[in-house]
C-alpha cells in the first residue's frame, strides 16, 4: 500500500498531538474534530482498511479498542459516553486509507451518522 500521512505521523515525519503510544499503536487528537474529544487510535502497522485485516492482525485491532478505552477513561469521558468508528471506503467515508478508529465523545452525539439517504438505499 502507498504510504499515508499516519505513516508519517509514526515515523515522526510530521507532528501530532499524540495522547498516547505504546509499541503497537498510537493515539492522536483530530486535527478536524468533530466533537469536543475526538482522537484517533491507529496501529503502527500500515493496514488500508478494515477490509484488508488479516489473521495476523487480530491482536492489534482487538488492542486499538483496548486503548481507545483507556484513553478515554484518562479524558473522563468514560461515565457520560463516546463513540468508536473505523470507516471503510468510500461509502463509509474513510479519507485516510491506513485504518484508525474514531474516539468522539464530550458532548451528545447524533445517530444516525448521515443527513441524506444513504446511497445504498437509494
Ligand atoms: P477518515 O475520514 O475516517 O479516514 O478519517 C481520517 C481522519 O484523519 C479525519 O477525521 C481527519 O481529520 C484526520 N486527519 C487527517 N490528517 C490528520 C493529521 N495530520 N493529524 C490528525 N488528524 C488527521
Amino acid at each position: 500500500m502507498s504510504e499515508t500521512i499516519f505513516t508519517k505521523i509514526i515515523n515522526g515525519e510530521i507532528s501530532a498531538d499524540i495522547v498516547y503510544e505504546d509499541e503497537l499503536c498510537l493515539a492522536f487528537n483530530d486535527i478536524n474534530p468533530q466533537a469536543p474529544v475526538h482522537f484517533l487510535v491507529i496501529p503502527k502497522k500500515p493496514v488500508a482498511t478494515i477490509n484488508d485485516i488479516t489473521e495476523a492482525d487480530r491482536e492489534v485491532v482487538g488492542h486499538l479498542t483496548f486503548v481507545a478505552a483507556k484513553v478515554a477513561k484518562e479524558m473522563g469521558i468514560d461515565h457520560e459516553g463516546y463513540r468508536t468508528v473505523m470507516n471503510c471506503n468510500e461509502f463509509g467515508g474513510q479519507s485516510v486509507y491506513h485504518i484508525h478508529l474514531h474516539v468522539l465523545g464530550g458532548k451528545l452525539l447524533g445517530w444516525p451518522p448521515y443527513t441524506d439517504k444513504p446511497k445504498n438505499l437509494e
